[in-house]
């Protein structure tokens, strides 16, 4: 009988295995190095999604039943990936009790149709990861999807996204994101999976604390008995001892405290906070006011709205003012683009309004 997610993820949070099942002595043995941690979902994949041919695509059918043994010998939850209803079916055949939908399958309207389409009416938790792609939207429409069909056993998978440039992880988390999408579904569980977005094992820990300090409700991490010979994803996989250390060096955080000097504490900074978001507020205002005046003053005189050595000397001098007092040159950019825009948009508005 399926149980739901977030009670399974309530035990300890973490989904650990090999990225894929390569062998039945290699998942039996990770298996056991991850039981013996106290970890009891276990991950491995059995369709791989590569990004070229001739990779080691996974072992399909063959390690199915593995997969089941393995419940038979350890007190542990099994977790795969699948792209397609025909994985949907074997996985449901050999009594998989979580299916994860991947980040390659996420960006595909038509498979996510297809593979809730074949969940309709099974309770079977799955967990969706975020596309390939910064787009939030397509995150959010696949959960929609599976939200539609009346599949509500859902979690969240955030592996980051993938980038072209050169970039210190192998995707680039844009926890904005994530957090978004956690805020438009309260209800659902949020998972990291550092693995993926890391790529390599020394980026873990950076990766699976931010993951806490923001309050995910567990991790994913790829776990496999001796990573060196992992035939996919071998540098981001660490040994089980090597997890136990890893999950032993981080600091879980509560969402609260009990501690009544700490709420107190807390609600005098919050109330300094809407002060000064207040002041900010005031200050957009009369702003707005401004450019509305030279909004008149331009059209008056027939000048156009939108000057760009206006806007570079805006972003130019606010960096300046800003950079002393160690405000990122992006995050000022970013805000005076985002206010300057509407800006123009406002005297856009006026030229088209008055005569
Ligand atoms: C995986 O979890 O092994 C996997 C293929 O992940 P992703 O879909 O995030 O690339
Ligand atoms: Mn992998």
């Amino acid at each position: 009988m399926p149980v739901k997610l977030s009670e399974i993820l309530n035990e300890n949070g973490i989904i650990a295995g090999p990225c894929s099942a390569e062998s039945r002595s290699q998942l039996f043995k990770t298996t056991e190095g991850l039981v013996a941690q106290g970890i009891n979902i276990i991950r491995a994949g059995i369709w791989k999604p590569r990004t070229r041919p001739n990779s080691f695509e996974g072992l399909g059918e063959t390690a199915l039943p593995w997969l089941r043994e393995l419940k038979e010998k350890y007190p542990v939850k099994t977790a795969t990936e699948v792209a397609s209803s025909q994985h949907v079916a074997l996985a449901l055949q050999h009594d998989v009790n979580i299916l994860w939908v991947g980040a390659r399958t996420t960006v595909s309207p038509f498979l996510i149709e297809e593979i809730s389409e074949s969940l309709a009416g099974s309770d079977i938790p799955v967990m969706i990861k975020n596309p390939i792609n910064a787009d939030e939207s397509l995150w959010i429409g696949a959960i929609e999807r599976f939200l539609k069909k009346g599949i509500n056993n859902i979690g969240l998978i955030h592996r980051g996204f993938s980038t072209y440039k050169s970039a210190r992880y192998r995707n680039l988390p844009h926890w904005q994101i994530a957090l978004d999408v956690k805020s438009a579904f309260p209800e659902l569980p949020m998972v990291c999976d550092p693995s993926h977005i890391g790529g390599k094992k020394q980026y873990l820990r950076e990766i699976a604390q931010k993951a806490y300090d923001l309050n995910f409700d567990g991790l994913m991490i790829e776990t496999h008995c001796n990573p060196d010979l992992a035939l996919s994803d071998k540098e981001q996989q660490i040994t089980p001892e090597e997890l136990k250390e890893l999950l032993r060096s981080l600091k879980k955080r509560s969402t609260s405290s009990e501690d009544s000097s700490y709420t107190a504490h807390l609600e005098e900074l919050r109330d300094k906070i809407d002060h000064l978001d207040h002041q900010i507020i005031e200050s957009i205002i009369s702003r707005l006011q401004l450019v509305d005046a030279i909004g008149l003053y331009k059209k008056k005189n027939n000048v156009s709205i939108f000057q760009l050595e206006r806007l570079n000397e805006i972003l130019k001098s606010r960096k300046e003012w800003s950079n002393p007092h160690g405000v990122p040159s992006d995050f000022v950019e970013e805000l005076f683009k985002l206010i300057h825009h509407y800006s123009v948009k406002r005297q856009n508005n006026i030229f088209k309004s008055t005569k």
